[in-house]
């Protein structure tokens, strides 16, 4: 590990960065990228920020998007930026399996790693790191960092702004969930007052369905959803059938999983879809249930208390039988 001034020291001079985070990148992952882009450019740095896989659409508006990069589609010149780079932020991520088709390079570069992140239990492959697992959103880190670790606030910008309350307000649930500190409130009140445009970017993000997007979640609802009372435990399963019949695109599945979750009495809810190369899992758990555990334990993954995410090389029907079959071992954290 290397310590904070030596961080400093580093930036002190122009160098050449990558900024990266997982794949599937999400509002924090998106936000605190192109806010941490937004903040090193100026200094005089030669900045890209390269992701695993494209982003959905309804980010498609944040400040700087056309410069993020995504890794397959100009693998060679990627791999050589990244080669050649001094500096590798990691955003929003702690292991490095979590950016997919860009870890063997990014574990080869000699870069300093710099990993700013949420999540439990991180690998150990960093530098340096700026880590809480209690923060709300790895944008909240950002912010803390640039503003405090750095002792920067004045540079936080509008678009800096912008990409950290997009980071914080996706990551919160709009500000609903547990992890939405008295702390949390007083970085977006700062954020707002330096330009955050926080009426537009909720616009952005939740009035941006395609008419495909809501038909697909009435047809979830209507003839996917399960409810398992004995339980407390409601789950949405989606073949490739569904998500081709209803052209869904990345991000159409987000926040279908919270339908689950919004029954009365329900403690975890699930969402099982079949990816094609995989099946992918969400989980969202109310309380102290931990969802991140029942991850980690039977589908390899993990993630957060309230919010996990696993894998799963099964048929979708065989996935779906092996998560109805765990549930027994969690009946009394479920039930009581
Ligand atoms: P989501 O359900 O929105 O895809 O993910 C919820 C949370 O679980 C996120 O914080 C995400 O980082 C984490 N997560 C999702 N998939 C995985 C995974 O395959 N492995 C791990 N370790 N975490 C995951
Ligand atoms: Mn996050």
């Amino acid at each position: 590990m290397i310590t904070t001034k030596a961080v400093e020291e580093i930036l002190n001079s122009p160098k050449q960065i990558v900024i990266t985070s997982h794949h599937k990148p999400d509002g924090d992952a998106l936000g605190s990228s192109l806010a941490m882009y937004h903040w090193l450019k100026p200094k005089g740095h030669d900045v890209r920020v390269i992701v695993p896989s494209d982003f959905p659409n309804f980010l498609d508006w944040m400040p700087g998007r056309d410069e993020v990069r995504i890794y397959p589609a100009h693998k060679e010149a990627n791999d050589q930026f990244i080669a050649g780079a001094d500096i590798i932020f990691c955003l929003d991520f702690n292991g490095l399996s979590r950016i997919n088709l860009m870890e063997a390079a990014v574990r080869a570069s000699n870069a300093t790693k710099i990993m700013i992140d949420h999540h439990l239990d991180p690998e150990g492959f960093d530098d340096y790191r700026h880590w809480n697992s209690n923060a709300s959103a790895t944008a909240e880190l950002v912010y803390d960092f640039i503003a405090n670790v750095m002792g920067e606030p004045e540079a936080i910008t509008a678009d800096i702004a912008d990409c950290l309350y997009t980071g914080i307000m996706t990551d919160t649930g709009s500000f609903r969930y547990s992890n939405t500190s008295p702390g949390v409130h007083r970085i977006v009140a700062d954020l707002i007052d330096r330009g955050a445009r926080h009426w537009k970017i909720h616009e952005f993000i939740f009035n941006s369905a395609t008419e495909n997007r809501l038909k697909f979640l009435g047809y979830c609802l209507l003839h996917r959803l399960e409810v398992l009372r004995e339980y407390n435990t409601a789950l949405f399963s989606v073949s490739r059938d569904d998500l081709e019949r209803f052209n869904v695109g990345t991000g159409d599945t987000e926040g279908l999983v919270n339908y689950a979750l919004s029954l009365h009495g329900i403690r975890l809810a699930a969402l099982i879809i079949d990816r094609g190369e995989l099946v992918k899992l969400s989980l969202r758990s109310l309380g102290d249930f931990p969802s991140n555990e029942v991850c980690a334990t039977h589908f390899s993954g993990g993630g957060h208390r309230n919010a996990a995410g696993g894998n799963s090389w099964a048929s979708l029907e065989d996935t779906v039988e092996q998560f109805k079959s765990i549930l027994p071992i969690y009946k009394k954290r479920l039930t009581q």
